[in-house]
């Protein structure tokens, strides 16, 4: 790690580390991969994934990449490794859990669905740079990249959108208006898995909004790490996608040592 990396980071990651079992979870955009207008062209950052696979090789250390993207998206922008968790949809879609893979829709949120797509076609006949994303559980507007007059224009769109239908969990983030039928959210995800793993404490990083739910959800024994500017519940800031390479390659120091191999 940089020199400059904050003492209190090095000491809070080094009883992170000493912890008996450990649930390491990052965000993929922004905090893996820097943004890119087109979705799909995303990469993580060369050494991101590999540590990652390097720290869950390791005892009693469970890692997951926790994402707003569905799943399908992010087994390709992961590469479909075997030894980490994917976790989609803001935690719709865990691939832990099969039951919950492709988050099937009860019949009210199916009638939902199709009146939100409804109004999401009349927004897009509109709007026609607007870019709509469909995931199994949401729908997603993406203004990255357009002018700034425009993107304006077409959130407000989203913002009427979301007052007309109120069953959704509206969340704004970077550039996206996501709507989604099911409110699980990274946070209780989280949660979930670290149950089903039987770990102890939890590092969190992330650069989003629902990223701040999630720091909210976890507790003084966990580890929360925000990236990027902004203000945050995190207790711990790194500067980019950079800065979170070189936290997880210290921690995976620390971990061998902690473990013992
Ligand atoms: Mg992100």
């Amino acid at each position: 790690m940089t020199p400059s990396a904050p003492p209190v980071l090095l000491t809070a990651l080094r009883a992170f580390a000493d912890q008996p079992h450990v649930l390491v979870a990052v965000d993929f955009d922004g905090t893996l991969a820097p943004f890119t207008d087109q979705p799909m062209d995303a990469r993580a950052l060369p050494g991101a994934l590999e540590v990652l696979i390097d720290l869950s090789a390791l005892p009693q250390t469970t890692v997951a990449v926790v994402s707003g993207r569905d799943l399908a998206s992010l087994r390709i922008l992961t590469g479909h490794p075997d030894d980490l968790v994917l976790v989609g949809s803001h935690g719709a879609e865990p691939s832990w859990d099969s039951t919950a893979e492709g988050h099937r829709l009860t019949s009210a949120e199916r009638s939902a669905l199709d009146a939100l797509d409804n109004d999401v076609e009349e927004l897009r006949s509109q709007h026609p740079l607007a870019r709509i994303e469909e995931k199994p559980s949401a729908r997603v507007l993406h203004t990255r990249g357009l002018a700034e007059a425009l993107a304006a224009d077409i959130n407000a769109a989203g913002m009427a959108l979301a007052d007309r239908h109120e069953h959704f969990t509206v969340t704004a983030g970077k550039d996206v208006l996501e709507f989604a039928v099911s409110d699980v959210g990274k946070g209780p995800a989280l949660l979930d898995l670290a149950h089903e793993v039987n770990a102890g404490a939890i590092l969190f990083a992330g650069d989003d909004t629902t990223d701040e739910l999630a720091f909210e959800c976890l507790s003084a024994n966990d580890m929360t790490v925000k990236v990027g500017l902004g203000e945050t519940e995190a207790r711990h800031r790194v500067a980019d996608e950079s800065a979170v390479v070189e936290m997880l390659q210290e921690l995976l120091t620390l971990r061998h040592q902690s473990v013992g191999r």
